[in-house]
């Protein structure tokens, strides 16, 4: 397949070579493989499919690091739109996450996915944590299959806890915790079953508690990164989202929170977590030194107000940096163009003009994130990697002026109509759509689901 005549191709790659302009020649040619085979200027082949991108610009598929794709059915709601992350917890996720069953769940990730892919996301990692002893229903079944159908890779970092938070202890309907060896065990049938660990996998299974504070007992936290470790798979979880991980980690252990997980084996390459707003430099040192990742969720600590995480510094530090929606509970635009679109304007808003580049934030989006799930051959643009590709026609008004057209997605912000988004060489997405997917009916589900979850 050859994709012609682009205006620009963004590669995903940081500094020098982040951009190719159209004198560098605007054509792609994708392989039997699914691979990038070609860029520059090239000519149709016998019996070459042709898209011709004129007027399009090309970037990497984004890669979001961070996500609860349960929460697509839970956004705006009013009891939670005006707190704080401890006060919206009780009120929205942990409120409504007993109600869904295998059906509400398969429809809150075809809606996130959907919406992820419509704004050029390719690989989502979903941090998805509702899980109860005997609850009847496996939500990676769900959850993969979801992905499959829809034609994109995903990471499940299956999350759960094995005691309760101070707020659910009032709460008559509150699910009970599990064991760590029943999570354990679930997480070794997971890896037997989906997780492929090659650098162009399209399914990976990660140990994701999802607090290391509060979801699991102090004694618990090592021997659960021993046991990823003995899988080969990586950990994930939230971490320093707020200040009341960095009280409690003083108040507790007299230490900071990096420090505490750092006490347990809970830094490393293998490992990330999601937010990592209140870093102190110390902290930052020994994420860059041990190559701990950050999924950075911008728009989600600006909705909850819990502040901006030190993103740039990070980076500069040398630490893996990538970008996460986090769930559309805290998140009403939980699509990637959204995501870089907030996270440059946040940035600059707090740290100057010169805090980041559109190319910064491009490069996290997707480059950085293939980094931090260790998925290699993903995120760049470039001659055998995986053809992952976005390709968005700049055919609004709010893209028409533009004097540097591929910086138009992520600097203008909305939504770029995308003309074709690619997986593995592979169309998922085409003029906008999803083949063989009824918007108005998703939607009528949606609407329908949202009334369930309120009787
Ligand atoms: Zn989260």
């Amino acid at each position: 397949m050859l994709i012609r005549n682009a205006t620009a191709i963004m590669t995903g790659r940081s500094g020098h070579g982040s951009e190719l302009a159209r004198a560098e020649g605007g054509d792609l040619r994708i392989d039997a493989a699914g691979r990038i085979a070609a860029i520059g200027r090239l000519q149709p082949e016998p019996g070459e499919r042709v898209l011709d991108a004129t007027d399009c610009v090309i970037y990497p598929g984004w890669v979001n690091t961070h996500h609860h794709l349960i929460q697509s059915l839970q956004k705006g709601v009013p009891a939670g739109i005006n707190l704080p992350l401890l006060g919206w917890l009780d009120a929205v996720p942990y409120k409504l996450r007993g109600k869904f069953d295998a059906e509400l769940l398969s429809l809150a990730a075809e809606i996130g996915m959907v919406e992820l892919m419509l704004s050029g996301c390719t690989t989502i990692a979903d941090h998805h944590y509702v899980y109860w002893p005997g609850m009847g229903y496996d939500p990676a079944q769900v959850l993969f299959d979801m992905a499959q159908r829809l034609g994109v890779r995903f990471v499940l970092c299956r999350g759960g806890a094995t005691q309760q938070r101070a707020f659910e202890l009032e709460d008559p309907n509150a699910l009970p915790p599990e064991t760590l060896e029943g999570i354990i065990q679930d997480v070794e049938r997971l890896v037997h079953r989906y997780h492929d660990a090659g650098a162009e996998s399209m399914r990976r299974i990660v140990l994701a508690p999802s607090t290391p504070n509060w979801s699991l007992h102090v004694d618990e936290l090592r021997p659960t990164a021993a046991a990823a470790r003995r899988l080969g798979i990586r950990l994930h979880s939230h971490l320093s989202e707020t200040a009341d991980y960095v009280s409690f980690c003083r108040e507790k252990f007299n230490r900071k929170p990096v420090e505490f997980v750092a006490d347990h084996d809970w830094l490393g390459s293998d490992v990330w977590f999601a937010h990592m707003v209140h870093l102190s430099p110390s902290e930052i040192a020994m994420l860059a030194e041990t190559g701990t990742g950050t999924a950075h969720c911008p728009a989600s600590n600006c909705r909850l107000g819990s502040g901006v995480a030190p993103a740039p510094a990070l980076a500069r530090a040398g630490a893996p940096v990538s970008i996460g929606v986090d769930g559309a509970a805290s998140n009403e635009a939980a699509d990637s163009l959204s995501e870089v679109h907030t996270c440059w304007y946040t940035h600059r808003a707090v740290g100057g003009a010169d805090a980041v580049t559109v190319e910064d934030v491009i490069h996290w989006g997707t480059q950085g994130g293939a980094r931090v799930l260790g998925i290699d051959n993903i995120g760049s643009i470039e001659c055998g990697r995986a053809a992952d590709l976005a390709v968005y026609a700049l055919d609004q008004p709010r893209y028409a002026g533009l004097h540097d057209p591929a910086i138009g997605p992520v600097a203008s912000g909305g939504r770029a109509r995308l003309r074709w988004l690619t997986v593995q060489g592979r169309v998922v997405v085409e003029d906008d759509a999803i083949p063989g997917l009824d918007m108005s009916d998703l939607m009528a589900r949606a609407r329908r689901a949202v009334v369930r979850l309120n009787a």
